[in-house]
């Protein structure tokens, strides 16, 4: 397929997905990609990696790609990734309605029936495509995708998640334990749910060790798993909670909502508050998350008109001293992957302990 028939294709599955007629974000979202990533062939590289991924669930294994991969929507149009980068929505898989939940997680979206009688589906993580602009120019030039399954093992971990290959294998091992398919658990299971929002989870996939989360949750005490995922986010960073937003939540300078746990979210942040700007251009936004990714204001301090320009868009005067803090910033797609295998996980540990504990035991992930 050419780089134009693989985007072709994305574009028809919006379609399918959301009727005749979507909705003008989704399909503006999709455009700002596609303007934004088809001269680096992501088109032809998302789609590879869709092939090797369904050929590897025919075999009866399941591959997570790496984290970045979810900040695009079209690689989740084109099946690359299970996870959908557009703001919390529910649609009406009958009448194609679409209902926005900005500022909420999907996996906090409660069961909603729409005015036509069918039961809605919810989905979206609300991630930002422009973060991944650093990773699409390195595409042509750095990696090469594999044709075939068999080739895959060889880069396997250039392209795939490797803090999520041995969580995959157990997910796997737990399904043909329990004959529940991970797809059909319930990511919004209250049960769950209150044991990881009160601490009292058995596991967290990724992110530095289930000890560190749990006194963070003791501190921050997040209602919903949209703050759990910035707990995340911050503990997979550098110089992001301790003495930085631990101390701004302990201080009361802040909410946890506030805060921007990850590059996603500090551009986020920026663009929001250049909502008022009578243009679109989102180049500031950008390079301000970029240098807050890695430590840049930290080592060379920040410029007096970035620092100005914040507080003229309306920003806080904690948020620049935040970011002056950071030393690394992670994406919010790994929190976002991370957190749904940890729920995966642990639904699996609430309702099926015995089956849990038995192949657990066997893996050190
Ligand atoms: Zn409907």
């Amino acid at each position: 397929m050419t780089e134009k028939e693989i985007w072709d294709k994305a574009y028809k599955r919006i379609f399918e997905l959301y009727g005749n007629v979507p909705d003008l974000r989704i399909v503006s979202r999709f455009y700002s990609e596609k303007h934004a990533f088809m001269q680096y062939e992501v088109g032809k590289y998302f789609y590879n990696l869709a092939n090797l991924r369904r050929e590897a669930e025919e075999a009866g294994e399941r591959l997570i790609v790496k984290a970045p991969v979810a900040s695009c929507f079209v690689a989740y149009l084109l099946g690359t990734t299970g996870e959908n980068p557009l703001p919390a929505h529910y649609y009406c898989p009958k009448c194609k309605t679409v209902e926005w939940m900005d500022g909420k997680c999907v996996f906090d979206l409660r069961d909603h029936t729409c005015a036509c009688g069918e039961t809605m589906k919810a989905d979206g993580f609300d991630i930002p495509f422009e973060t991944y602009l650093p990773y699409a120019k390195k595409l042509k030039t750095v990696d090469t995708v594999p044709e075939n399954y068999q080739q895959l093992f060889d880069s396997i971990l250039s392209h795939f998640q490797r803090s999520l290959l041995d969580t995959a294998i157990v997910c796997k091992r737990l399904e043909k334990a329990t004959g529940i398919c991970m797809d059909s658990i319930d990511l919004n299971d209250l049960e769950v749910k209150h044991r990881f929002l009160t601490g009292d989870f058995e596991y967290l996939v990724g992110s530095g060790g289930e000890k560190a989360i749990k006194q963070m949750i003791t501190l921050a005490q997040p209602l919903m798993y949209h703050d759990l995922l910035k707990l995340i986010g911050l503990a997979h960073g550098t110089c992001t909670w301790r003495h930085n937003a631990e101390q701004l939540l302990s201080d009361g300078i802040c909410s946890l909502a506030d805060i921007p746990a990850t590059r996603d979210e500090v551009f986020m942040t920026i663009r929001d508050a250049m909502q008022d700007c009578d243009f679109h251009d989102m180049g500031f936004a950008f390079d301000v998350a970029n240098k807050a990714r890695r430590g840049y204001y930290r080592e060379h301090g920040m410029e007096n008109y970035t620092n100005s320009t914040l507080q003229m868009l309306g920003l806080d005067s904690w948020f620049g001293s935040y970011i002056r803090v950071t030393h690394y910033m992670s994406t919010k797609a790994l929190a976002v992957l991370e957190l749904k295998y940890s729920i995966i996980l642990n639904w699996y540990q609430v309702y099926y302990p015995r089956e849990y504990q038995q192949i657990i035991a066997d893996y050190n992930i």
